[in-house]
C-alpha cells in the first residue's frame, strides 16, 4: 500500500505558485487574494486564517474582510462590488457557509467570474462541464493533482464518487470524466452502495461521515481518496476506515495531512490563474 501524502504533494505546488508569483512580481504584476469572512464560524475562522498563511508564504497579497455576523445582503453585495472592481485582487473567495439570513447564491454569482477562485459561479461550473476551464473547485482540482503526482491514470478505470455536492462530489465526477474514467456518483438514495463501491477502481469519498467507508466496500488493489473531515472526541478522522482498508487498497490517502493541505495549494494556484488572465500571461 502506497499512502498519497498531501503535504508533500501539495508543497510542490505551492514552491510551483511561489516561483510563477515572483516572476509575475518582476515583472510588475503582483498577485492578490481577497477572503471575506461573515460571523463567528470557528472552522471557518480556522480555515480563512490558513489560506492568509499560505498567502503570506507564496508572495500572494491577501486582504481579509471579516464582517460582522448582521450583515446585510445589500453591505455584502456592495462589498463584493468594490472588490470587483479592485485592480489589485485578482481572486475573491467568500467563506462559506453564510450566516442563514444571506442568499449564499446571489452572493456567489455577485462575484466576477474571473476571479472567481473557488469556481462556484454558474459560469465556471458550466465551463467545467464542457471541460474548457481555468478554475476548478480546490478541492476536485487537489485531488486530479494527487493523482498526477502518483502516476495514476484514470482513463478506463471504473470510478466511484460518494457523495454529490456542488463543491466536491459532482465537479470530482466531471473532472474523472474529463480524465475518461467511467464514472458514477453516489448519494444518499443510493441502492446497495457497498456493492457499487466494490466495483471501483478508484474510490472518493465525500460524505462528511466518520469511517463510512469500510474494508467490505472496497475492491482489492483500488485507489481510495478520503475527503472527508469530521472530528470524533476531538481527533481528526475521514469518511474512510483507514486501518481496515489500508491493506486493501494499493494507495490512499489520510486524513489529516491528505486531502487537506491540497484544497488551500489549489487556492493558490487558482488565484494565480486568476492573475496571469487578467494580466494576459
Ligand atoms: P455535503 O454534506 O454537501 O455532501 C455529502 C454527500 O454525501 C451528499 O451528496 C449526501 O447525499 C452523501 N451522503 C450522506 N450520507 C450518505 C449515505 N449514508 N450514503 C451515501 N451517500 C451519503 O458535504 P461536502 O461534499 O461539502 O463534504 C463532504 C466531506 O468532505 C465533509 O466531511 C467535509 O468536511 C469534507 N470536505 C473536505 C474538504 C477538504 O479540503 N479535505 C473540502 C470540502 C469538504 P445526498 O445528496 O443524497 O444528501
Amino acid at each position: 500500500m502506497r499512502l498519497i501524502d498531501g503535504k508533500i504533494i501539495s508543497a510542490s505546488v505551492k514552491e510551483r505558485v511561489k516561483d510563477e508569483v515572483a516572476i509575475l512580481k518582476e515583472q510588475g504584476i503582483t498577485t492578490g487574494l481577497a477572503v471575506i469572512i461573515v460571523g463567528e464560524d470557528p472552522a471557518s475562522k480556522v480555515y480563512v486564517a490558513n489560506k492568509k498563511k499560505a498567502c503570506e508564504a507564496l508572495g500572494i497579497i491577501s486582504e481579509e474582510y471579516a464582517l460582522p455576523e448582521n450583515t446585510t445582503q445589500e453591505e455584502l453585495l456592495k462589498l463584493i462590488d468594490e472588490l470587483n472592481n479592485k485592480a489589485s485582487i485578482n481572486g475573491i473567495l467568500c467563506q462559506l457557509p453564510l450566516p442563514k439570513h444571506l442568499d449564499e447564491q446571489a452572493v456567489i454569482n455577485a462575484i466576477l467570474p474571473e476571479k472567481d477562485v473557488d469556481a462556484f459561479h454558474p459560469q465556471n461550473v458550466g465551463k467545467i462541464m464542457l471541460g474548457d476551464y481555468d478554475f476548478v473547485p480546490c478541492t476536485p482540482a487537489g485531488i486530479m493533482e494527487m493523482l498526477q503526482y502518483e502516476n495514476i491514470d484514470i482513463s478506463g478505470k471504473t470510478c466511484v464518487v460518494i457523495g454529490r455536492s456542488n463543491i466536491v462530489g459532482k465537479p470530482m465526477g466531471m473532472l474523472l470524466l474529463h480524465k475518461n474514467g467511467t464514472v458514477t456518483i453516489c448519494h444518499s438514495r443510493t441502492k446497495d452502495l457497498a456493492s457499487v463501491c466494490k466495483e471501483a477502481d478508484v474510490l472518493v469519498a465525500a460524505v462528511g461521515r466518520p469511517n463510512f467507508v469500510t474494508a467490505d466496500m472496497v475492491k482489492e488493489g483500488a485507489v481510495v481518496i478520503d475527503v472527508g473531515i469530521n472530528r470524533v472526541d476531538g481527533k481528526l478522522v475521514g469518511d474512510v476506515d483507514f486501518q481496515n482498508v489500508k491493506d486493501k487498497c494499493s494507495a490512499i490517502t489520510p486524513v489529516p495531512g491528505g486531502v487537506g493541505p491540497m484544497t488551500i495549494a489549489m487556492l493558490m494556484q487558482n488565484t494565480l490563474t486568476a492573475a496571469k488572465k487578467q494580466n494576459k500571461r
